[in-house]
């Protein structure tokens, strides 16, 4: 075996573990974007509700002053039947009395409406006012979560590097430039597994005389078609390394 080859294995290892640690914090910034939205939805749905109710409290004392100057006219209409001196004008301040006792008394029936109205916008605007400062709690409580999984996240990276840094001390410097490369041409793969005949990143098949000296371990081998190293991974040293770092 090639304990450089190892060397880039676990390089690799490390790198893929990078790449999945950042993949896991990819979503953050919308998930950030959807909580808030979320909440802002639920306050406008609030304010709304306070505005109706608003607007409710403004019709209901509409209606108390149209009730309290119509009896004022009552009162007046009343007063003036001891001066009436003939039955005509008798006969139509009585009607006139009737019609104000029923205006009165319809706006009376809207009154008491307007009321239950209130109550139970009351109830709902209160309830509201509760579950908002709930969901408050809620969206500080999530946002603080998703900062600080951030924070593990980074130091695990961070972790990682570092191992990487150990690694690379101990790699031949015209591999680490190599690898460094690679990574740069392809993305997050530099070293890629062979299995059943097939590069594992490229899915392309290696010649058969390839596959035979990959299996013999001896040297640092490439991929023919997207050039990055490869190795058997059913060789035991190789399988160990995803064992040795599986809880980091
Ligand atoms: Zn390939």
């Amino acid at each position: 075996m090639s304990e450089q080859l190892r060397f880039l294995v676990e390089l690799q290892y490390l790198e893929d573990k990078k790449a999945a640690y950042s993949k896991s914090r990819q979503g953050a910034p919308q998930q950030l974007t959807t909580l808030d939205q979320e909440f802002s939805r639920f306050e406008g749905e609030v304010v709304l509700k306070k505005a109706e109710l608003e607007h409710t409290q403004k019709i209901h004392r509409a209606v108390e002053q149209e009730i309290a100057d119509l009896a004022a006219k009552l009162k007046r209409t009343r007063s003036r039947m001891s001066e009436i001196k003939n039955n005509r004008e008798y006969q139509a301040t009585l009607k006139e009395i009737e019609d104000r006792q029923k205006e009165i008394s319809d706006r009376e029936d809207h009154a008491l409406e307007l009321m239950e109205t209130l109550e139970s916008l009351n109830l709902e605007v209160k309830a509201l006012d509760r579950d908002l400062t709930r969901r408050k709690a809620e969206l500080a409580r999530q946002k603080q979560q998703i900062e600080q999984d951030g924070g593990q996240v980074e130091a695990r990276i961070a972790h990682l590097e570092s191992l990487q840094q150990q690694v690379l001390k101990r790699l031949d410097p015209e591999l680490h430039q190599r690898w460094q490369l690679i990574l740069q041409r392809q993305g997050t793969t530099a070293v890629t597994a062979v299995e059943h005949g097939i590069c594992r990143s490229c899915h392309l098949n290696l010649p058969p005389q390839k596959l035979i000296e990959l299996q013999r371990d001896r040297e640092i081998m490439f991929c023919p078609h997207c050039h990055r190293f490869i190795y058997w991974p059913d060789h035991e040293q190789y399988s160990m390394i995803r064992d040795d770092y599986e809880n980091l």
